[in-house]
């Protein structure tokens, strides 16, 4: 009962997380404050009120318009609420209620949701935000090498990863022409230090082939041609994800007690 009820919270936090995320996602690619000024609508600038800046539900209540011009209000904005929501609720479901490794990957999440989001709506990753992920990931290093008491060969195993999977990634950058951006491979360095070596490999072969699926679905639909810029970031996010929950030593035990 406890786990549903950290599930619950976890949801709660996360789609109230997610509206902050939405402020993130429509303010960093444009070089504004995310903190002032307060939340407004877009369209006429008036300030939002309290009841209207409850994540998901505020949108269906107005049904996706502004109470005070009648605008429309993007669906992208419920989406991320309800995406991180459950994204946070399924990961204490996982990591078995809201502990730290619970907090940690939900940080990550948080951070390679808005990084997905401006890259899908501007195609680049923002420098700034890969500079504020690397305070975190290095707490995050530093607690799991002091789990280890003090293996420095953890350290060294996730530079391996973050210079791995930039240096494959300048490669194609290189040769590509303009394929990928110099933001890929900078993502691809920050994030690989989360996963270290064989793991930065695992995520990128992830990455590339959930991007090729999505790709050639692109084109049989006839949404994308071979001329369309599809951002790499959103399927670098879904791969180092990923491989960073596979790597997860919890699986062994999810496995022996669903065999049960
Ligand atoms: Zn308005």
């Amino acid at each position: 009962m406890d786990t549903m009820f950290d599930i619950g919270v976890a949801f709660f936090f996360g789609a109230i997380l997610g509206s902050f995320l939405n402020v993130c996602i429509c303010r960093i690619p444009r070089g504004e404050s995310i903190l002032f000024p307060r939340s407004h609508c877009v369209s006429c600038g008036r300030l939002l009120s309290p009841a209207e800046l409850i994540p998901i539900a505020s949108y269906l209540l107005q049904r996706g318009r502004c109470r005070g011009c009648g605008a429309d209000v993007s669906w992208q904005y419920p989406l991320v609420e309800g995406f991180t929501g459950l994204a946070f609720a399924a990961l204490s479901a996982f990591y078995g209620g809201l502990s730290l490794d619970w907090a940690a990957a939900s940080v990550l999440a948080a951070f390679l949701i808005v990084i997905a989001g401006i890259d899908i709506e501007h195609k680049i990753i923002p420098n700034i935000l890969l500079l504020a992920a690397l305070p975190f990931i290095a707490l995050w290093l530093g607690w799991k090498v002091s789990g280890t008491g003090g293996d420095v060969h953890l350290i060294l195993n996730s530079l391996l990863g973050a210079v791995f999977g930039a240096a494959m990634l300048f490669a194609v950058f290189w040769f590509s022409n303009g394929g990928l951006g110099l933001g890929d491979v900078k993502f691809a360095f920050v994030f690989g230090l989360m996963l270290g070596w064989p793991g930065a490999l695992w995520a990128l072969t992830l990455a590339a082939l959930i991007g090729s699926i999505a790709g050639i679905a692109g084109m049989v639909a006839g949404k994308w041609t071979r001329k369309t810029e599809v951002p790499f970031g959103p399927f670098l996010a879904i791969g180092y994800f990923a491989v960073f929950l596979l790597l997860d030593s919890r699986w062994s035990e999810i496995i022996r007690r669903f065999l049960e």
